[in-house]
């Protein structure tokens, strides 16, 4: 069943009946028979994965699988995540959210990209190298998560595992990056970019108390007037802006595909980052958030009633943590900026996580990682008409646990994303092309016949 159109009746109808099936996690809505029924459908689309690969069920509904290879060398771990984000207004979808109606070339439905897209093509990539008889040269993990949405544990257990049984992964690969179209503007070509960090969250409570009382007699500089002042005082002062290695070659690369006047623009800035801060702050809220820290004040909470004084006021700050930044620097930035009327409590610390090596072309600069060549040569094979290229990824995944045991951690889902495709994740009418998941299935499985040999003996696992 490697044929294409075996491999289009199979990767789509698994995608289909995946999105059928509500896995929505959310801190207050969990449906057990959802995930219960994903797994089952799972096992029913993809049995050979299920019948040769150890599988390890982790957390509640979580898996991580085991598939042998001729080495235990340099394992690689593949990872997606099974739940998906709540839909807010099921009327804003052109096709009902978890319908996966398959209209004009493309799946639609929560999840199509974020992230049962992955699961389905990883799922279909090994199901078909298993039919073929194929052993993958180096051991291969498949790590999917059923709480990734939640910042949940099964990840983190996951890591537990890989840890107790010895395993030091030569990379893992988790979402994040795609092959993005109009990601720049000017620049003509997709860049297929690979997350080689990701910025950290960190979640902060401002509070003010005073007496509160009756509204009919209020004292000057209340609670509620405090974290007013404090919020304002954190818009003025932003963290300082620089533009991080990872980012710098990512415009070196597409800056000869960018037309006149961009290209040389782009070409120069490479060569006096300063300018290219300045460009990138000036664009918009998305290149800014590229060059620093973000702080975004979230939740506000003052007194339950009108005509009631708060007695304490609070403010949520979440904050997006870059490389470079330590949670220390930046706690005592806010310290310093919202001054002493309001008291800061840490809710949650998570620092940007370490940078995983890439290659580097730059003039002076020639560096070149096995790793990130081979994502780099199999996306060149399957995205011919794609620049790829490291970046910064501004979000979160469950792939930054697993820093904790591997030096390379990469962030690539092999789809083609338009722009409306990219704001489409976590929000409405997200969808997938046909064409796009099969090329994504054709770059998993590329991926794993192109693992190099590593050192033939085996150590027991
Ligand atoms: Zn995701």
């Amino acid at each position: 069943m490697s044929s294409g159109e075996g491999r289009r009746e199979r990767a789509v109808h698994a995608l289909q009946a995946l999105v059928r099936i509500p896995t929505v996690s959310h801190p207050d809505q969990w449906d057990d028979a959802a995930f219960d029924a994903l797994l089952a459908e799972l096992e029913q689309r993809f049995p050979l994965v299920h019948e040769r690969l150890e599988v390890t069920r982790v957390h509640t509904h979580g898996l991580l699988l085991h598939w042998a290879g001729r080495s235990n060398a340099r394992p690689v771990v593949l990872m997606a995540h099974l739940d998906v984000v709540p839909v807010e207004d099921p009327a804003r979808w052109t096709h009902p959210p978890f319908s996966g109606a398959v209209v004009d070339g493309s799946i639609w439905g929560r999840g199509t990209l974020d992230d049962k897209g992955c699961v389905v093509a990883i799922c279909t990539a090994v199901e078909e190298l298993l039919e073929a008889g194929h052993v993958p040269a180096q051991d291969v993990w498949l790590s999917f998560g059923c709480d990734e949405e939640v910042f949940g544990q099964a990840a983190p257990e996951a890591v537990g595992i890989l840890r107790e049984r010895g395993v030091e992964p030569w990379f893992v690969l988790d979402e994040g990056g795609a092959v993005a179209g109009g990601a720049f503007p000017g620049v003509r070509r997709p860049v297929a970019v690979v997350g080689v960090t990701e910025k950290g969250v960190t979640s902060l409570l401002l509070r003010a108390e005073g007496r509160g009382g009756h509204a009919s007699t209020p004292a000057r500089n209340g609670p509620t007037a405090r974290i007013a002042r404090a919020i304002t005082a954190l818009e003025r002062s932003p963290m300082p802006a620089s533009v991080p290695p990872p980012t710098l070659e990512l415009f070196r690369r597409i800056a000869p595909h960018a037309g006149l006047p961009l290209g040389p623009v782009l070409a120069g800035a490479a060569r006096v980052p300063a300018l290219l801060v300045r460009a990138l702050l000036a664009a918009g809220p998305e290149t800014a958030a590229m060059t620093r820290t973000t702080f975004a004040v979230t939740t506000l909470q003052g007194s339950p009633a009108l005509n009631v004084i708060a007695g304490a006021a609070t403010a949520g700050v979440n904050i997006r943590v870059m490389l470079g930044d330590t949670v220390e620097d930046v706690l005592a930035h806010v310290r310093r900026a919202v001054g002493k009327d309001v008291a800061i409590e840490v809710v949650e610390e998570g620092a940007a996580s370490p940078l995983s090596p890439y290659s580097t072309s730059g003039a002076g600069a020639e560096h070149r990682d096995e790793a990130f060549d081979l994502l780099e040569r199999t996306i060149e094979q399957v995205f011919p008409e794609a620049v790829p290229a490291p970046y910064v990824m501004m979000a979160a995944t469950d792939s930054r646990h697993f820093t904790a045991i591997c030096e390379r951690v990469y962030r690539f889902a092999p789809f083609r994303m338009s722009k409306a495709q990219r704001e489409s994740i976590h929000s409405h009418d997200e969808h997938l092309g046909v064409q796009d998941l099969l090329d994504g299935v054709a770059w998993y499985r590329r991926l794993l016949e192109e693992l190099p040999e590593g050192s033939p003996e085996r150590s027991p696992a």
